[in-house]
């Protein structure tokens, strides 16, 4: 593992190990989970939310919201630069990705129909966040 200006890098083979195999591939390989599976999706515990694969802090429980997509919602991250997003073509598609800052790891992807007051949503995989419970 090699950290260079906040930034953490490892090689596949390290993220193997450390990671589920489901978390290694949603967050290494871009995945999906499967809707309304995760645990995180039904969590309205106040707290933050976390990159699963390095724990940079990410998303806040006050921007989450009940989206009805099956899929932990937030409308806003903790700070923009905590994420970067992505021009993202696969399936046909064209959608916006966003994946961590810190290590790369794919979250999941933005959409202009959130709620105010940014009008964004944040579509993220309960497997690719922990969640760090207000004390
Ligand atoms: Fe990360």
């Amino acid at each position: 593992m090699r950290l260079v200006q906040n930034r953490i890098e490892k090689s596949e083979k390290e993220w193997k190990k450390v990671l589920t195999p489901e978390q290694y591939h949603v967050l290494r390989q871009k995945g999906t989970e499967r809707p309304f599976s995760g645990k995180l999706y039904y969590n309205k515990e106040k707290g933050l939310y976390t990159c699963a694969a390095c724990g940079q802090e990410l998303f806040s429980s006050n921007t989450k919201f009940e989206s009805g997509s099956g899929w932990p919602s937030f409308y806003d991250v903790i700070s923009s630069d905590r994420v970067r997003l992505q021009e993202d073509t696969s399936y046909s598609m064209n959608r916006i990705e966003v994946v961590c800052s810190s290590c790369g790891s794919h979250l999941g992807h933005v959409f202009e129909d959130g709620p105010a007051p940014t009008g964004k949503r944040y579509c993220i995989n309960s497997v690719s966040l922990g969640f760090k419970k207000e004390e």
